[in-house]
């Protein structure tokens, strides 16, 4: 209630109050008193009465009406949790019990993946509301006692006081990991958002309130900083890694600004046939003083800042120029994979600029495949679908990228045009050992070729795994075992080789 509202309220309720006492209090007290002393003893008697009723009244709806507005302002308007200023002293309290029984406590945050792509995309009503959904998951999620807060934005805090092992806490956390994956929006139902959790503990990590918030903060920083759904433990050393980030982002700006930045081929190969199936184009950044850094440094945290269609932008017609000019795509290279983010389908630019990066193919468009992982698909289902459906029409290729780590990869292969299914690597490195990888290897290569997708197993780097997944009908492959990322130069050599020799794989 507004306070010109709340103030209305009360002065009707007095009003009420005061043409009642009028209208009746005079007849009341001549039915009670026969003679006329008694009558102004009443009379006397009445006023006072009124006095003190009236003030009861007023004490009642104005500590209401200041309690309510007390309320809204410890709680988050639009989820109904604690804000961060009643959150951190909600935390202080229950640390406080935590310290003198000797017992220890857990802090989660979270933050959406890809809340902000929502938002835009979908508009802030439909945001809100899944916001308010999350905010239900969580009510619904924890059984025991937890503290709920929301820190605004898309950040959410739970405290767990209380526990005992931490071990009781993660599968709790890695279950409402997999939830928030699973909750649907209403508005848009084949999208699914991620989370990223930080967790930090008491005493273990910090013995006050507002410093464990900033620990569990810092590891929600380092588990966002390894990309989507992803969850961090606090250590020490992750201070540390945010401010070399920071260092580290501003000399990647610099390197993608100056075109610093270089492309290696690895070449799949078809089983079947013993020929190079295709090429796919990895990014490589050589620091000036820290030397190599790897792309699963480099790529998340462009991804977190905005800088991934620069990336692409870059790679994209690079390698299709170096590759054409060298003589080698179209013909010893019949098919070049790109890897491509989220971010490159979150503009209404987006398909303009993938026409604009391979606007100088001479020839057919099948020659380019697009990587894209679930994860990243779904946080912008639209704006994928959007973008392939031109594309697929000019002929462009899609793949779907470490398949099986997703969620519900079945269901992006019948959300998205997909034409092959790059199996995980952490599937094919245990092969060998693990009978229950090894039926899962078997399980998607029976379930692809029914669906007539092409299958590439990455990360192969043994004549076991080479043919334990030929045995099972897998025709491409590519991983150490064949070759290396390389170059161009070593590429060229590679391809002659092959040519000249008709390599026994
Ligand atoms: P990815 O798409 O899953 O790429 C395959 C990664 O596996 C590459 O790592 C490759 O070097 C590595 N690999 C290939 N064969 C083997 C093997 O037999 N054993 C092992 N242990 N590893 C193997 P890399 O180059 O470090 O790339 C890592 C990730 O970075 C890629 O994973 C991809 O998600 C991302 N990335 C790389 N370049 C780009 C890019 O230009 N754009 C985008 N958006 N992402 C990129
Ligand atoms: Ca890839
Ligand atoms: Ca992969």
């Amino acid at each position: 209630m507004s306070p010109r509202r709340a103030a209305a309220f009360i002065a009707i309720i007095y009003l009420i109050l005061g043409l009642v006492w009028i209208r009746f209090s005079d007849q009341f007290a001549l039915a009670l008193a026969a003679d006329s002393n008694l009558l102004t003893e009443l009379q006397t008697f009445k006023g006072w009465a009124y006095v003190i009723v009236t003030t009861g009244i007023f004490y009642f709806l104005s500590k209401t009406a200041l309690d309510r507005e007390h309320n809204l302002s410890e709680r988050d308007g639009l989820t109904r949790l604690l804000n961060r200023h009643m959150f951190a002293r909600e935390l202080s309290s229950e640390i406080e019990f935590c310290r003198e029984n000797e017992q220890t406590m857990v802090l989660i945050v979270l933050n959406l993946d890809g809340f902000k792509q929502l938002n835009s995309t979908a508009g802030s009503d439909v945001g809100d509301r899944y916001l308010q959904s999350i905010a239900g998951l969580l009510r619904d999620h924890f059984k025991q006692r937890v503290l709920l807060g929301r820190f605004g934005g898309d950040e959410f805090a739970i405290a767990i006081p209380a526990v005992t092992w931490l071990d009781q806490v993660l599968p709790q956390a890695q279950h409402l990991q997999q939830l928030i994956q699973a909750q649907i929006i209403p508005e848009l139902p084949d999208s699914a958002l991620s989370a990223c959790f930080g967790i930090a503990r008491f005493p273990a990590d910090s013995s006050n309130a507002e410093q464990l918030i900033e620990a569990a903060l810092t590891a929600l920083e380092e588990a966002k900083s390894m990309g989507s759904n992803r969850l961090r433990l606090y250590k020490s050393e992750y201070g540390e890694h945010a401010s070399k980030r920071t260092k580290l982002l501003f000399d990647l700006k610099t390197a993608i600004a100056n075109k610093k930045l270089s492309i290696v081929y690895q070449p799949q190969f078809n089983l079947t046939d013993q020929r190079i199936s295709g090429v796919e184009v990895l990014a490589r950044w050589h620091h000036p003083e820290e030397g190599f850094i790897p792309p699963d440094i480099f790529i998340p945290l462009a991804e977190q800042h905005g800088l991934i269609c620069a990336i692409t932008d870059f790679i994209m017609p690079t390698a299709i120029r170096e590759l054409l000019h060298a003589d080698l795509l179209y013909g010893s290279i019949p098919r070049l994979s790109f890897n491509v983010s989220a971010a490159d389908f979150n503009t209404n630019t987006s398909t303009q600029r993938f026409l604009h990066n391979l606007a100088d193919l001479p020839g057919d468009w099948s020659v380019i495949e697009l990587e894209l992982t679930e994860t990243s698909a779904l946080l912008n289902l639209e704006g994928v679908k959007n973008v392939l459906k031109v594309l697929r029409e000019r002929g462009v290729q899609v793949s779907l990228d470490d398949f099986g780590t997703g969620y519900s990869s079945l269901n992006t292969l019948r959300l998205l045009p997909i034409q092959e299914l790059k199996i995980d690597q952490s599937f094919v490195r245990d092969l060998a050992n693990n009978a229950h990888d090894a039926r899962l290897v078997k399980t998607i290569l029976a379930m692809a070729n029914a669906l007539h997708l092409r299958v590439v197993a990455e990360g192969v780097e043994s004549q076991q795994q080479a043919r334990y997944l030929q045995q099972q009908g897998c025709q491409e492959v590519q991983g150490f075992l064949y070759a290396k990322p390389m170059g161009l130069q070593s590429l060229k050599s590679f391809v002659h080789n092959i040519r000249a020799s008709a390599v026994q794989l």
